[in-house]
């Protein structure tokens, strides 16, 4: 398909990896519908039609999981399926008969079909106690403890707007958490510790300098190690991603924060960051009770109190926050006024708090 060179270095291309009838009509869609939660109807310049089906996944999945979603999309649509950047699994069908079956065989497994609409969309989070050695807390078991518990706006469109929820273990947020309508965000709130025998065995000190994004971090000649300037930290990690000797993690002051209000989309209004609701929830393995609570609140409220369309922001926009902590019941405390020391150029300059 494409007039370039054939090494074995990187992916194949993906043009050459799409399904006929993407190709055949790549930049020629002329509209698409929602049919029903779930599925979505793009219909081409030519007449063409294909059909989505979407499946919500919790992102870690088997090998035989993979290979059961596989057999399926050879089973219905020719072997077409993708994953989206949300976690969903997606069959790409050509013949509209077969939706309903696949449906039913999927559902028939305990898999969700919907996040299309006006639902609630998957869940995106990032890697958790899984993998990232900084994580404040869980991914893969909070989202999946909130979503068994809202697990029906998933499967319905009759929210006022789409409702996006993400969750980033911690504030380096490799989920994008502050452009979304709930952000569930892992915070450290302790000053990694120094261990200084380990940082002048196995950091380089340069690099842990560099590292700190506040200039917290400065050398301490006399035990080949550093110091930390507690004033200035913010406990991102970022030290301890380049040195193992200055651990972060602390089980007892490590846990959730909870921010409302943020959206990438430019519709009605233009995208804005969460702003933090809940300062801090401890961390609760192996269902974060209070962090379920606290988010099915926040949900419904929204949900209650939203006009036709509007997002969790711009509802919280058009009622103002002061309202919005008094209806959610949420305490407005010091946490919740942005007096970093290097927030000065975003700080207000109105009497009006900053949130
Ligand atoms: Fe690691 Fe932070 Fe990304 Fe979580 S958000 S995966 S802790 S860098
Ligand atoms: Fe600097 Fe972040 Fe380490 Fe604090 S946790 S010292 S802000 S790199």
């Amino acid at each position: 398909m494409t007039n370039v060179a054939k090494t074995d270095i990187g992916p194949p291309l993906y043009k050459d990896q799409l399904p006929e009838i993407i190709k055949n009509n790549y930049g020629q869609w002329k509209y698409h519908e929602h049919v029903k939660p779930g599925v979505l109807k793009h219909v081409a310049e030519n007449g063409d039609e294909l059909y989505t089906v979407r499946v919500g996944s919790p992102r870690l999945l088997s090998v035989e999981t993979l290979r059961w979603f596989a057999d399926l999309a050879d089973k219905y649509c020719d072997g077409h399926l993708r994953f989206t950047s949300r976690h969903n699994v997606e069959f790409l069908l050509t013949d509209a008969s077969k939706i309903d079956a696949l449906i039913e065989e999927v559902e028939a497994e305990g898999w969700p079909v919907g996040g299309t609409g006006n639902s609630l969309k998957n869940l995106i989070h990032t890697q958790g106690w899984i993998h990232c050695h900084s994580a404040a807390i869980d991914a893969s078991g909070i989202v999946k403890s909130v979503m068994d518990d809202l697990y029906d706006y998933f499967k319905k469109d009759d929210l006022p707007a789409k409702l996006k929820i993400s969750l980033a273990c911690c504030l380096n947020m490799c989920g994008a958490v502050h452009c979304s309508d709930i952000a569930i965000l892992g915070i450290h709130r302790t000053v990694p510790k120094i261990n200084d025998e380990e940082v002048s065995k196995a950091c380089e000190i340069p690099n842990v300098v560099a590292s700190c994004p506040t200039g917290a971090i400065r050398p301490n000649p006399k035990k080949k190690s550093v110091t930390i300037n507690e004033e200035k930290c913010m406990y991102c990690g970022n030290c301890f991603t380049v040195c193992p000797g200055l651990k972060i993690m602390d089980p007892d002051n490590d846990g959730v924060a909870i921010f409302v209000g943020g959206k990438t989309s430019n519709a009605r209004s233009g995208p804005r960051f969460s702003r933090l609701a809940i300062p801090f929830i401890p961390n609760e393995p192996p269902r974060w009770d209070s962090t379920v609570k606290a988010i099915r609140n926040l949900v419904e409220l929204w949900v209650e109190n939203a006009r036709p369309g509007e997002r969790y922001g711009e509802w919280i926009e058009r009622i103002g926050w002061e309202k919005f902590f008094d209806m959610a019941g949420l305490p407005f405390t010091d946490k919740h006024i942005d007096d970093f020391i290097f927030s000065v150029p975003t700080f207000r300059s109105t009497t009006q708090f900053k949130y």
